[in-house]
């Protein structure tokens, strides 16, 4: 008999707020207090679902560093493109994901795709930031582009569908790279359909709530939209019970044993780390956009 994980706390966005003009987010950690308990998982902004009308110009959020962790970008409606100091580019539409390793440190721009500001719509995507071990923060800067005819599709009883964009789900694997055992789904849940999710014990957990109302473990309810579930890294999975159509992103990871020190863009171990960051931004060592 396996030992469900505890839901540890049940929060809506601590804060909303626009991330430069292009992304309207409500962010789901750590403004409301979720930290630790979700390490190795830093950050997450849920924008839109908002609808944008046609424009000349592309909105979104000009050049800025990062170093020390990864930004992931998973795309729901509308699409964005990105470009990198690194030399990378691309762009990504409904269920694509970025996964962009700033490592030692790249800048970069995130902009609404040329054509979808052409033509306006409604947008919505999630961006994660992922912390990355002391022995990888200095390493060169990587990028994913991950289409989703790359991302494997699980059927969860006779209601449901996981799409794994990263780790591993009753034997099917996504295509994301990662530097420490994480778990990234895509959950599409209909009404009435219960899940038992198996997730590794000892791995920290959360369920996110896009929209819809679900049951977790028989009794909290995570109902709305914009909501986050932290659940216990002892136990090894989650019974979920929609009682609407859902979507859910589900995350888990084992956590990074080490201090973080963190300063707007740049995640590192210490003090010291963080000043040096941002003096090799200001030297230009993270290098420019042309
Ligand atoms: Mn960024």
């Amino acid at each position: 008999m396996t030992t469900m994980k505890k839901v540890l706390g049940i929060y809506g966005a601590g804060s909303d707020h626009w991330v430069g003009d292009g992304f309207p987010v409500r962010n789901l950690f750590p403004s409301n207090g979720v930290n630790a308990e979700i390490n190795p998982f830093l950050m997450l902004d849920y924008a839109g679902p908002s609808h944008f009308e046609p424009s000349k110009r592309t909105h979104g959020v000009g050049q800025h560093p990062h170093r020390g962790f990864e930004t992931v970008t998973i795309a729901y409606q509308g699409s964005v493109s990105h470009r990198d100091s690194a030399g990378n580019s691309g762009t990504i539409y409904p269920g694509d994901v970025q996964w962009m390793t700033a490592a030692s440190g790249v800048v970069h721009e995130e902009m609404h795709a040329q054509e979808f500001a052409e033509k306006g719509g409604t947008f919505e995507m999630i961006q994660l930031w992922v912390n990355l071990p002391k022995a990888a923060k200095m390493s060169a800067p990587r990028y994913q582009g991950i289409t989703k005819e790359q991302i494997p599709t699980v059927t969860l009883g006779s209601g449901g569908q996981a799409r794994i964009i990263a780790g591993e789900l009753d034997g099917v694997s996504g295509p994301a790279k990662t530097f420490t055992p994480i778990n990234v789904f895509d959950l599409r849940l209909k009404a009435g359909f219960a899940t038992k999710l198996s997730l590794p014990d000892g791995h920290n957990a959360a369920v996110i709530l896009l929209k819809g109302d679900v049951a977790l473990n028989g009794s909290e309810a995570l109902q709305g939209e914009a909501r986050i579930a932290t659940l216990s890294a002892e136990g090894e999975g989650i019974l979920l019970e929609p009682k609407e159509d859902s979507t859910l992103l589900v995350l888990s990871g084992e956590p990074i044993d080490e201090p973080v020190a963190s300063y707007g863009p740049f995640v590192m171990n210490t003090q010291e780390e963080l000043v040096q960051a941002f003096q090799d931004y200001k030297s230009g060592q993270m290098g420019h956009l042309s």
